[in-house]
């Protein structure tokens, strides 16, 4: 028995979509809808609605996989559009697919703890904000300007991609570091280019003051005021598992993208 929850966006085709997948679904004695306790959770609607099924299930990702289909254009997070859902629901029936692990990133502030699939930005946009950054424990440079972003491999078609950093290419274990609105001249100066790094690496932002910045994790953001040290790495003890149904070249997503 699979037990399986839908989670889709608002709008009238996610909608629709939903009640399709519903209705095939109940009539498979092997299926059964479970809100609170599912193994699949199917998600219809686009890349941001992928993050936010990961975020709602954040507690118990080993237990659950994730499986997509996207309304609108492919996404990153997905392998199949509105138009593809006869394969999309043969692929889930037959149980056919391979289950692929993404990596969270984990932000720590004192005993507060914050995961992201996407990216991590540290933003501060009432001011300049002035940090050190540390990797492996070694101080690399002191930044100023609006942030800093780490991201994924599969967040680095995101925000960061907006930023100027570059996309990662798909099975590459790396994080990547991005500057927001560095401030360079002749006083100031820091690397001014984005950083791919190992998914191994330790980051470290330390800073007098925080006051006013926020922490933007994937679509949320929290208060920062009285950060002094943010710590950034991989998380190694849960992961996303993603169900993909068919191949569909990275460079295919990345085209349909711009
Ligand atoms: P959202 O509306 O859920 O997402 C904003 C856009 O980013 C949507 O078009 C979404 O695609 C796309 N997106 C999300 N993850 C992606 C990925 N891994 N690769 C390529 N595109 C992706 O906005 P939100 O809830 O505020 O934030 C969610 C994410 O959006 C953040 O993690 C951030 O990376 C991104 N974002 C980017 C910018 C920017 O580029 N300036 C600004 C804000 C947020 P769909 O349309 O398929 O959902
Ligand atoms: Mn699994």
């Amino acid at each position: 028995m699979e037990n399986y929850t839908i989670i889709h966006r608002p709008d009238p085709i996610s909608a629709e979509l939903k009640k399709k997948i519903e209705a095939q679904l109940k009539q498979d004695p092997n299926f059964k809808e479970d809100d609170e306790d599912p193994h699949t959770v199917i998600v219809v609607g686009g890349d941001g609605t992928f993050i936010y099924a990961v975020h709602k299930f954040m507690g118990r990702l080993n237990h659950v996989r994730f499986y997509g289909i996207h309304t609108g254009t492919l996404g990153f997070y997905t392998d199949y559009r509105d138009c593809d859902l006869e394969e999309f629901m043969a692929a889930l029936v037959n149980g056919q697919g391979e289950e692929v692990i993404y990596p969270l990133l984990q932000v720590r502030i004192g005993d507060q703890e914050y995961f992201g699939i996407n990216e991590i930005r540290i933003e501060n946009a009432a001011r300049t904000q002035v940090m050190d950054v540390c990797i492996n424990g070694e101080k690399f440079e002191t930044f100023r300007g609006t942030g800093m972003c780490v991201c994924t491999q599969l967040g680095s078609t995101a925000y960061n991609r907006s930023l100027g950093g570059a996309v990662i290419d798909e099975g590459l274990d790396f994080i990547e570091l991005t500057e927001i609105s560095g401030i360079h001249h002749s006083k100031y100066r820091s690397l001014d280019a984005p950083l791919i790094l190992k998914s191994g690496t330790d980051l470290i932002f330390k800073s007098e003051s925080f006051q006013g910045a926020l922490l933007g994790v994937d679509s949320d953001v929290y208060n920062i005021d009285e950060a002094k040290e943010i710590h950034v790495n991989i998380w190694r003890h849960c992961a996303v598992h993603m169900l993909r149904g068919r191949k569909v070249s990275y460079y295919e997503r990345l085209k349909s993208l711009f």
